[in-house]
């Protein structure tokens, strides 16, 4: 076994590198698919250690992906985040991922010879784009035995589950009247709409544990003195299985359709797929919480107290055994991701912190992933297992 404290070492002698590139990523919040400086600057800081980069990879503008390692053996992937949120920039810290994921790399480079491949993979567009499906269906995680990722959050989490997803647009439209002089020749697309909330609301009480509905209106009308012809919400459904999802939706679906006929007017919903819910491989998160235990950081397995969210990673996570672990940039409960406190964390001295650890404990959890046939096996196993 290679001495896992020199790869600490390695993060440590780049981490200035790799801090500077995060907070560059930070302070340029780039949209989802639009990321195209801050996939360069990761790129330029690969290629400055040496190793080339394919770029705009699966067909994807903005994704890249950096190889270790001559063939032959497992092969685990390390994938980087690194778009932001509009308005909020990166209150997500995909900054951060992105840092993690660079400093990971980099530190096994450094290693010299290792007993397997590794990529680094950079997906753009968690934020509602899917750049992780889009790599998957391209062909991308072909060949890769595992893959791996951290997150910033506002505690250490190891297996923390992520929901499945599903996106309804909803537009309604009825008929205008004037709506002082006539309103009994209108029919309100916006009471529809409105309705749709509530008798959403009124079905909550059917939902499952973890079940999550929450919506907004795009379009409320058009002046005070007509009566809306159209008007139009979207709502996520989330869900922690997918059995759930279609349940919930359906019920989505017949509450639209339901308030659309009670008002008189139509409705129109285009839904769009979200994501898959968060398959956890039990036997690598706890690999990488033994490396974080060693840095002097041991994190709970999983924390009832908080939400959960949904990401692409769910999917990647059905196809390749996969972890998605959470590690603390703030106090508990102080803030969460999507707020702008949650973005000043994310460039924060304790945010850099502890993207360096993640660096330390995602290198060591892959070096162990390719030496370790023993653990790779009952990763494989585990995540066989439906
Ligand atoms: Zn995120």
């Amino acid at each position: 076994m290679i001495d896992r404290e020199q790869l600490d070492r390695n993060v440590d002698s780049i981490g200035s590198r790799v801090v500077a590139v995060s907070k560059q990523i930070h302070a340029h919040p780039e949209l989802r698919f639009e990321e195209h400086r801050a996939a360069a600057w990761l790129a330029e800081s690969i290629e400055q250690a040496g190793i080339s980069v394919e770029r705009a990879v699966g067909g994807l503008p903005t994704a890249f992906r950096a190889r270790l390692g001559a063939g032959g053996g497992p092969r685990v992937a390390i994938l980087a985040e690194y778009d932001a949120l509009p308005e909020i920039g990166h209150a997500c810290g995909h900054n951060l991922i992105a840092g993690g994921a660079l400093g990971a790399f980099l530190a096994l480079a450094e290693h010299g010879k290792l007993p397997g491949s590794v990529d680094l993979i950079g997906t753009p567009a968690e934020e509602g784009g899917g750049g992780k499906i889009r790599l998957l269906e391209a062909g991308v995680f072909e060949g890769v035995d595992a893959a791996m990722m951290f997150h910033p959050y506002d505690r250490d989490i190891l297996a923390h589950p992520a929901l499945a997803s599903r996106w309804f647009t909803m537009k309604f439209s009825g008929k205008p009247a004037h709506a002082a002089i006539a309103p009994w020749d209108g029919n309100s697309a916006l009471t529809a709409c409105l309705e749709t909330f509530r008798l959403i609301d009124s079905q909550r009480v059917h939902f499952r544990d973890g079940v999550r509905v929450h919506g907004f209106v795009t379009n409320g009308g058009q002046a005070v003195n007509v009566i809306p012809e159209h008007a139009a919400c979207e709502f996520s459904v989330r869900a922690p299985f997918k059995a759930e999802l279609e349940r919930v939706a359906a019920i989505v679906e017949r509450c639209a359709r339901g308030a659309a006929l009670a008002c008189g007017v139509e409705v129109e919903l285009s839904i769009r797929q979200g994501y898959r819910e968060m398959k956890n491989n039990l036997a690598m998160a706890r690999r990488f919480g033994a490396a974080l235990e060693a840095l002097g950081r041991p994190a709970r397995e999983t924390d009832a107290r908080v939400g959960a969210g949904s990401t692409d990673m769910g999917d990647l996570s059905q196809a390749v055994p996969s972890i998605h672990p959470y590690l603390a940039i703030c106090d508990e409960g102080e803030t969460l991701c999507h707020q702008h406190a949650f973005a000043a964390c994310a460039a924060s001295e304790r945010g850099f912190e502890t993207m360096l650890v993640a660096a330390k404990a995602m290198a060591r959890t892959t070096l162990d992933l390719l030496e370790d046939a023993k653990l790779l096996e009952r990763v494989k196993a585990e995540f066989a297992r439906p």
